[in-house]
């Protein structure tokens, strides 16, 4: 295979909300992009979505791929990674971004809301680090970035699950930003606060007008905003952080 000098970024759960607005924003025409999507329960919308984020990076001057993957099923991962191997030769930038919510209280949790919750959003980034961090490794060089929640901080009454998964993937950044910190990786967390997207416009009016009421800001964020904190720890800008976390929540947390 030939050197390929492209910048090689990956994001999970690239079909809709932040994961596409990533895509889009680190979108240049020396920047290869993959990503991945999964939703056996409407595969066909999902398809549909990812051709849409296609789309947009197209527009933006880039190239993307997308694959169909659970990034909770290690063979899956597995298989994902390869092909993002064997297509471009390397991986310079890892965005574990796929996520899911099955809120409930505590009290009325069932064991099975728990472990999709942290099987996707906590199990899939421990699956997908421990691959990808191997390979930059041997490139002596790698960004890995983790999408966690100002709530995996804060606390969230009827996210104890969710909560859990990011409070959870706070602690694997640090400790993999330890582990890798020789081998020229760094590790870092980005916090979102209330983003439009999908996963919130299921909230009821009356729970988002209380969530904005508890941004200093004064307004949801938008895919972009996120994004755009992404990129910057994707950037030679960003090269002596690791282990951060740096909260994009319109200061909800300080
Ligand atoms: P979203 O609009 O619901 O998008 C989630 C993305 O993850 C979709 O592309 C989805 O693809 C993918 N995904 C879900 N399960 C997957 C799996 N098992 N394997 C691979 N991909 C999977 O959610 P979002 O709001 O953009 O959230 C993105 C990340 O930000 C999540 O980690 C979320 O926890 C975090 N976050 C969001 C907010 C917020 O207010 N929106 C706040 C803090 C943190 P399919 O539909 O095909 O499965």
């Amino acid at each position: 295979m030939t050197e390929n000098k492209a910048r090689v970024v990956v994001v999970t759960g690239g079909s809709r909300g932040i994961g596409r607005a990533i895509c889009q924003t680190m979108a240049s025409a020396d920047t290869q992009i993959f990503f991945n999507y999964f939703s056996p329960a409407d595969r066909e919308g999902e398809e549909a979505a990812a051709a849409e984020t296609i789309k947009q990076v197209e527009h933006a001057g880039g190239t993307a791929t997308g694959f169909w993957a659970n990034v909770a099923d290690q063979a899956e991962v597995s298989a994902f990674v390869d092909q993002v191997m064997e297509a471009a030769g390397r991986i310079d930038v890892w965005v574990n971004n796929a996520g899911i919510t099955r809120d409930g209280l505590l009290a009325r949790m069932k064991a099975s809301e728990w472990d999709a919750v942290l099987d996707i959003n906590l199990k899939g980034p421990f699956l997908c680090t421990q691959m990808v961090a191997r390979i930059m490794a041997g490139q002596r060089s790698g960004r890995i970035i983790n999408m966690a929640s100002v709530v995996g901080v804060m606390g969230n009454i009827g996210q104890s699950n969710y909560v859990a998964a990011k409070a959870g993937l706070i602690g694997l950044t640090k400790t993999v930003a330890r582990e890798y910190a020789a081998r020229g990786i760094t590790v870092n967390a980005v916090a979102p606060g209330f983003i439009d997207t999908d996963m919130t416009k299921v909230l009821p009016e009356k729970v988002k007008e209380k969530m904005i009421a508890s941004v200093p800001l004064g307004r949801m964020g938008s895919p972009e905003d996120v994004a755009g904190v992404v990129a910057f720890l994707a950037s030679d800008a960003a090269g002596y952080m690791t282990g951060q976390v740096l909260h994009v929540s319109g200061g909800m947390y300080m």
